[in-house]
């Protein structure tokens, strides 16, 4: 089924529950609920992951920085926050090895003094994780720390601390979670949002929807809905209630990409103390090098960009760890992602904002889900549709995610690419790519490019034409934007690039979409303003 049969099912059925967003959290309810047997449908104003679950570091992670708050603290719930998002780090790394992998991270250190201090401190995260460890820390001397990471400043360095976490490709992990989520049952559409609630006797129990890129509107009705929408849950909130207390604010977080001169394939870099007091990771990426994040106070808006501000603070700090110089013309692209704090409206402390997620259900049974991060999305999901059982009144099942594979891990074999290569004459470079990106569904990329779509989408980068076309008819892709930010990673690492392949996209995606002339010369204008 592709994306207009699914808009055909949400015009013409009713539903156990609407989730309104397809972020990480709305798209992990979606499967949840469908496998637990309830009739799901889901909405995406946007596509999916275009929001901040496309934005992240790309780390699945405990969050070394939060033990230490718990440490300082003394705080049992932090404790337990570290240990649950450990746990999920490797169910994550094992239900899509393709996308998610364990990385290294070398902790530089320069005063002998901080060596026990974060020894101590990565053995607890280790301890922690227990069983779900990946591999244990360990301190290395500085010949060692800079074998492992070339690029530091030798002069002072004492040596470092290695510790594992997991790195993945978040906006491919956000879309196989909505498409198995899809082959569960759920129904999806990406580009229609909820633009009103409707109730019937004080409960909510339908919305009024877009399609965005139609403009055509119609009413849904469901027994449930959720309030998945990440930074704009208070929106949505208002829907339901325009009193509701605000339950969220927003800070912003940059990256910037520069290229793989600055890191080791391998391995990455926390930066253990910025001006701000924060940490900040440098990390290989996708044959690049990603280096973030800041965090400052931001407005809520759907597209939002990092300053040069932001720019300049992140090269300040490679610069002072690297002895390789570093320049703006360095970087290659720059984004920015919101992080929502949330607060519970119902909790006596409103204060109080949290990087844990908090369910708020409204007194006519709106639940929203807001916070926590990427690493926990399975575990969110899991209490959401818990409380959505509770609130529709449904027999309570057993979650089944946690063994689940994503699209694409069923059949996947680390060693797979070689094979890819072999058998349809790729060039190394696309093999390994489309394996890691696709999994075992790269074959059916592989036959598109056999079939002639073998053009790149971009000089030095693996992209080719034939994920346009399998994007278009098997992953809800329909705008440019959708393939050069989400369906391939292009504009996250190379700005011109990705604005001179914007025709390249529109005129395939026109091809296999039928779209008129205006209906190109519209999407190339809405992706030039969005990558500008
Ligand atoms: C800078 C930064 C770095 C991060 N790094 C990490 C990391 O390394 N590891 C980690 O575990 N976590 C990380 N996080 C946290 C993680 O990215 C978020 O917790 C997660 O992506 C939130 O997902 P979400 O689905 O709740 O929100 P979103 O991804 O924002 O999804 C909400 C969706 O709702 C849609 N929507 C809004 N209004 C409507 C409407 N009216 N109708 C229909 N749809 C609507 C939006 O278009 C959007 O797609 C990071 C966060 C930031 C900001």
């Amino acid at each position: 089924m592709n994306r207009e049969d699914h808009i055909k099912k949400l015009k013409t059925e009713s539903f156990d529950v609407l989730i309104i967003g397809g972020g990480a959290t709305g798209s992990g309810t979606a499967l949840d609920a469908a496998t637990r047997g309830l009739k799901v449908a889901l909405v995406e104003r946007d596509d999916f992951s275009a929001g901040t679950s496309s934005r992240s570091t790309k780390l699945i992670h405990g969050g070394v920085r939060y033990l230490e708050q718990a440490v300082k603290k003394f705080d049992r719930s932090q404790f337990n926050l570290v240990r649950d998002a450990l746990k999920e780090r490797a169910v994550l790394i094992n239900i899509a090895p393709h996308l998610a992998k364990p990385i290294p991270l070398v902790t530089p250190l320069y005063n002998w003094l901080e060596v026990p201090y974060y020894m101590t401190g990565l053995k607890l995260y280790d301890g922690l994780a227990g069983k779900a460890n990946l591999r244990a820390s360990r301190f290395v001397d500085a010949k060692e720390a800079l074998e492992r990471f070339p690029m530091l400043k030798p002069e002072g360095l004492r040596g470092g601390v290695i510790y594992y976490d997991g790195q993945f490709d978040d906006a491919r992990m956000n879309v196989s979670i909505a498409l198995t989520a899809a082959q569960q049952g759920a129904t999806l559409a990406n580009h229609v949002q909820v633009t009103a609630l409707y109730k019937k006797e004080g409960e909510v129990a339908g919305a009024s929807l877009e399609d965005t890129l139609t403009g055509e509107t119609w009413d849904i009705s469901a027994k449930v809905i959720v309030n998945a929408t990440g930074p704009f849950s208070d929106a949505i909130r208002h829907l339901d209630d325009p009193e509701a207390k605000p339950m969220l604010s927003a800070s912003s977080g940059a990256h910037i990409i520069l290229d793989n001169r600055f890191s080791p394939p391998e391995t990455g870099l926390l930066i253990p103390e910025t001006e701000d007091g924060r940490v900040l990771f440098l990390l290989p990426w996708l044959g690049h090098t990603l280096v973030g994040t800041t965090d400052n106070p931001a407005n809520i808006e759907e597209n939002p960009r990092a300053t040069e501000d932001e720019i300049a603070y992140i090269l300040r700090h490679v610069h002072k760890y690297f002895s390789i110089p570093v320049a703006r013309e360095d970087v290659k692209a720059a984004w920015s992602g919101l992080r929502p704090l949330v607060s519970d409206p119902d909790a006596a402390d409103t204060a109080k904002l949290s990087r844990d997620h908090v369910i708020n259900t409204s007194a006519s049974g709106l639940i929203t889900i807001a916070g926590g991060k990427w690493t926990t999305y399975r575990k969110m999901a899991l209490d959401t549709v818990d409380e959505i059982e509770r609130v529709g009144k449904f027999a309570h099942n057993t979650s089944l995610t946690e063994h689940l594979k994503l699209i694409g891990a069923r059949q996947f074999i680390p060693q797979g690419a070689g094979k890819l290569q072999e058998e349809f004459g790729l060039e190394p470079d696309t093999a390994s790519y489309l394996h890691r990106a696709y999994g075992d569904q790269a074959v059916k990329v592989a036959e598109l490019i056999k079939q002639g779509y073998a053009e790149r989408l971009a000089t030095n980068h693996a992209y080719v034409s034939a994920e346009v076309i399998y994007a278009a008819r098997h992953e809800f892709a329909r705008t440019s934007i959708d393939i050069l930010a989400r369906r391939t990673r292009l504009a996250f690492l190379d700005a011109e690039a990705t604005l001179k392949a914007v025709p390249v996209v529109a005129s395939l995606l026109a091809q296999e979409l039928g779209w008129s002339p205006e209906e190109k010369t519209k999407d190339i204008a809405r992706a030039e303003t969005y990558f500008n």
